[in-house]
């Protein structure tokens, strides 16, 4: 399949039938497999290739991760959950209590209180910074004891571009990866391995799946991180005690970071999709390239429209000239950003409120990134959590309206948004 160009393996990569078998990837209903002997079955729990027990292993949510896989151009992946456990996992792979990551300050309002509340009480420290800051400020966050570097391509729901060759930099100086999530682009249109990334992940809640049906998420290495460079990685480098003194790099090359997710993440948290789960996913993936296509389209004719009306404050869309990260959006995704605009209603939290209660099309949901075109108030709703500093750090201002533009025709879309300003 890698000669094949991006579309064609969304639609047929990973699962390729042979004579006589099912044409569509089939569901692997089964949370055990037989074998013929026990000592077969002993050989698995050796870390040899073959499957046991579906918390660690199925071949659906394998082909479906290997399909991801291929679209990042990585070397090895695995499917979790939710968005939550793949960024969870990405990073508790690699650090433990005692240890400390930096990551930029404007992520996803749940991955923030991940890192903020839920990992410091497992003894992890984390500091926040601010991505546009220059190389110094950035280096002077780093301390001994640091072990990775997190942001988003594009964060949700700030829309800021991260430049992820700069942060590739600083992470391999320090010796540590870089571990970027990709949600809002989708490897359609961004693939952070290209500029330098080391680890990605995915809500594939999004626009992978892309019809709002299922929560999952996914962890891709790109193999190119060397593990063994400095001693920071013991869990990979040293004997894993709950494996008979398995070494993940040692024994698994390049596939020791998922390998080690697998046997030790997904056996101990369990935090492994069903494989109902990852069909629907797989479903989606194969139309992920025309949709991404249609939502960047429309999503870019919507914010021209709103940057023109004169009842909008202020609208923030990567793909508009008048953007501060223009510049990088056309860098890192030539193509299109995604289909997430955030933009402010003149008169404030009031006439948000009354916009967004006025239209019809546009539904009110907490989501993003899905067929249906939706709005959300990140103020009251996904960030409520956090405080009036903590919300400016995360790029949220109270008066924010995140609109995710779907796929239906633009035309009727901006005519709902129109009606809605009419009530204004
Ligand atoms: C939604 C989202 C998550 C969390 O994913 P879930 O699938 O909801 O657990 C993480 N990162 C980003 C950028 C997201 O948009």
């Amino acid at each position: 399949m890698s000669d094949y160009s991006i579309e064609t393996k969304c639609v047929q990569g990973a699962y390729r039938p042979k004579n006589g078998e099912p044409r569509v990837m089939p569901i692997y209903q089964s949370t055990t497999y037989k074998y013929d002997t026990g000592e077969a079955m002993a050989k698995l729990f050796d870390l040899e290739p073959g499957y046991m027990y579906t918390r660690l292993a199925n071949p659906t949510n394998d082909l479906v991760a290997q399909k991801i896989t291929m679209l990042e151009g990585g070397f090895a992946g695995v499917l979790t959950s939710s968005g939550q456990s793949a960024n969870f996992f990405a990073l508790i792979n690699i650090l433990g209590a005692g240890d400390h990551f930096i990551s930029s300050a404007t992520i996803y309002g749940g991955t923030f209180n991940l890192f903020n509340v839920t990992m410091r009480k497992l003894g992890i420290d984390v500091t926040f910074v601010d991505p546009n800051a220059d190389e110094d400020t950035i280096n002077a966050a780093f301390k001994p004891n640091t072990k990775a570097v997190f942001g988003e391509t594009i964060a949700n729901p700030s829309l800021d571009v991260l430049d992820i060759e700069k942060f590739a930099k600083i992470a391999h100086s320090h010796g540590v990866p870089l571990i970027i999530d990709n949600t809002f682009p989708t490897p359609i249109n961004c693939r952070p391995f290209e500029f330098g990334a080391d680890i990605v992940t995915h809500s594939t809640t999004k626009y992978m799946e892309g019809h709002a049906t299922i929560i999952g998420g996914a962890v891709i290495d790109s193999g190119n991180f060397d593990w063994e460079q400095n001693g920071k990685f013991p869990g990979l480098t040293t004997p894993d005690e709950s494996y008979h003194g398995a070494v993940y790099t040692r024994d698994f090359g390049k596939a020791g970071y998922i390998t080690k997710i697998v046997a030790q993440l997904l056996r101990d948290y369990g935090s492994t999709p069903s494989p109902q789960n990852s069909f629907y996913l797989n479903l989606g993936l194969e139309t992920l390239a025309l949709r991404v296509e249609r939502h960047c389209q429309n999503a870019q004719k919507i914010a021209e429209y709103l940057e023109a009306n004169d009842k909008i404050a202020w609208v923030n869309y990567p793909g508009l000239p008048s953007n501060k990260y223009y510049g990088l959006a056309q860098k890192y995704m030539p193509n299109g950003t995604c289909g997430v605009i955030s933009f402010g209603v003149k008169g404030g939290r009031e006439a948000a409120e009354k916009f967004m209660n006025g239209l019809r099309l546009a539904a009110i949901v907490t989501h993003v990134a899905d067929a249906r075109t939706c709005v959300l108030h990140p103020a009251s709703t996904t960030h409520r959590q956090l405080g009036d500093k903590e919300l400016i750090e995360c790029g949220v201002s109270a008066d924010l309206i995140r609109l995710s533009v779907g796929i239906e025709n633009v035309n009727d879309i901006i005519a709902d948004i129109e009606q809605a300003l009419s009530s204004i």
